[in-house]
């Protein structure tokens, strides 16, 4: 296809051998939103259809030069994925008959008008076979940063021996004009399957340095966890991109922890071998997330620079009621340790789990009974004011050592 021309929105291509007919349909469809174009021979039909790639086909079955199932078979042959709504003025039977054929070649005939056809029926047609406005693209998502949608909410991590809140992990959001609030599920593995990533988590490490620079102002020297995607590690500059980051807003790479999935980390060894050590090497920290969940050689995973292991919340979630969760959240817990590594258990969803994770000897925890992902300002509140929260008074060993 032609690169310029334009590709957004809904095009509409029209072909019918009587042009006031062709004009009148365009009429219609442009106030319905379409971009339209009339032609009236095959030959400018097909032509249009390549360089135009049209969303939408309007087609006059029968025409003195060539018949529409011809057309329909040229469209099937070219692939063709426009909806293609049929009009003809021999009755029922024919415009069924050519559905079915164009249907059974694979295309999406979506719709058929019998002439004479009102002005209120081609309306109709055409607002209901609209396509849903395709939000998530790499465009968007790239306006979206330019304006400043994005946003981190930060959930605290608990220091299971003193109780004090020294980290949170970012997780990112997206304050779509029309849709509210978007989840991070339903746009980070569309930015992941881009080159978009790159700048997303760019935008994030910025905006995470930054706020730690605001708490450092408030008197809290806190640390942040930060998820990079598989696809950041393809960058063999990685580290030297984000030490400048961070130092140029005045954030020391060892107050930062990046959190993969194992399947990320376990994908191509020797390039992830050479990408995770070079960031620490910076000092960054490196945390394993969802531990438990993945493939994982737990020879690689030795031989790989890892700071932090980080016990998927499935298991965490449910190791009151299941033997099984409760053995590998303690087996987890035990090869971080032996492997010096930070034990961090997500999912914290009660005071018995949190208890339960103490006697286990983990080191941190995180879940929705020590609080959700918080608004950035809501942090100091929460790190300061902890020893009146419920999570801290059902903590036990703390509360009853002090
Ligand atoms: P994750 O890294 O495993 O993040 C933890 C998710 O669990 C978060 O969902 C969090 O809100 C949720 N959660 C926290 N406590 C509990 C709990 O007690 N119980 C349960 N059931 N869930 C809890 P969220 O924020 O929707 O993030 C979902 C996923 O999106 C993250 O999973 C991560 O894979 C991805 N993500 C989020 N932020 C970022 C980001 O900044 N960059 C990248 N690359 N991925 C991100
Ligand atoms: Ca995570
Ligand atoms: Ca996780």
């Amino acid at each position: 296809m032609d690169p310029s021309v334009d590709t957004s929105g809904h095009r509409l291509l029209i072909i019918d051998d009587d042009p006031s007919i062709g004009a009148m349909i365009a009429r219609v469809a442009a106030r319905a939103g379409y971009q339209t174009l009339v032609v009236s021979t095959p030959d400018d039909f097909l032509q249009r259809v390549r360089i135009w790639a049209p969303t939408h086909i309007v087609m006059d079955l029968q025409m003195p030069v060539v018949d529409g199932l011809e057309l329909l078979s040229q469209l099937a042959s070219d692939h063709s994925t426009a909806r293609i709504i049929l009009i003809s003025g021999a009755g029922d039977r024919v415009v069924d008959a050519a559905r079915r054929v164009g249907t059974a070649r694979g295309l999406s005939v979506t719709a058929a008008l019998n002439k004479p056809f009102s002005i209120a029926e081609l309306e109709s047609v055409l607002q209901a076979n609209r396509l849903e406005d395709p939000w998530l693209t790499v465009a968007n998502l790239s306006a979206a940063i330019e304006r400043d949608e994005f946003f981190l909410l930060y959930q605290p991590q608990v220091d299971l021996r003193s109780g004090a809140v020294p980290a949170a992990e970012a997780l990112v959001r997206w304050r779509h004009p029309v849709r509210g609030v978007v989840s991070p599920l339903e746009f980070i593995p569309f930015a992941e399957s881009s080159a978009c990533i790159d700048r997303m988590t760019q935008w994030i490490v910025g905006a995470g340095c930054a706020q730690l620079r605001r708490w450092d102002g408030m008197g809290m020297a806190m640390r942040l966890a930060i998820n990079l995607s598989a696809r950041n590690l393809h960058e063999a500059r990685l580290g030297d991109q984000l030490e400048a980051q961070c130092r140029g807003a005045g954030v020391d790479p060892s107050r930062l922890t990046f959190e993969l999935t194992e399947t990320a980390a376990m994908r191509d060894a020797t390039l992830m071998t050479d990408v995770l050590t070079r960031l620490r090497v910076k000092g960054f920290g490196l945390s394993i997330d969802d531990f438990g969940t993945g493939y994982s050689s737990l020879v690689l995973l030795h031989r790989l620079p890892f700071t932090e292991l980080k016990v998927d919340r499935s298991f965490v979630s449910t190791c009151l009621t299941s033997k099984e969760s409760r053995a590998i959240v303690r087996h987890v817990v035990d090869l971080a340790h032996a492997l010096h590594l930070h034990a961090v258990a997500e999912g914290v969803e009660s005071a018995e789990v949190m208890r339960l994770l103490r006697e286990l000897d983990c080191d941190a925890a995180q879940g929705t009974f020590v609080a959700l992902p918080l608004e950035a300002d809501q942090v100091p509140d929460m790190v300061r004011g902890h020893a009146d929260a419920p999570w801290y008074r059902a903590g036990a060993p703390w509360a009853v050592a002090g």
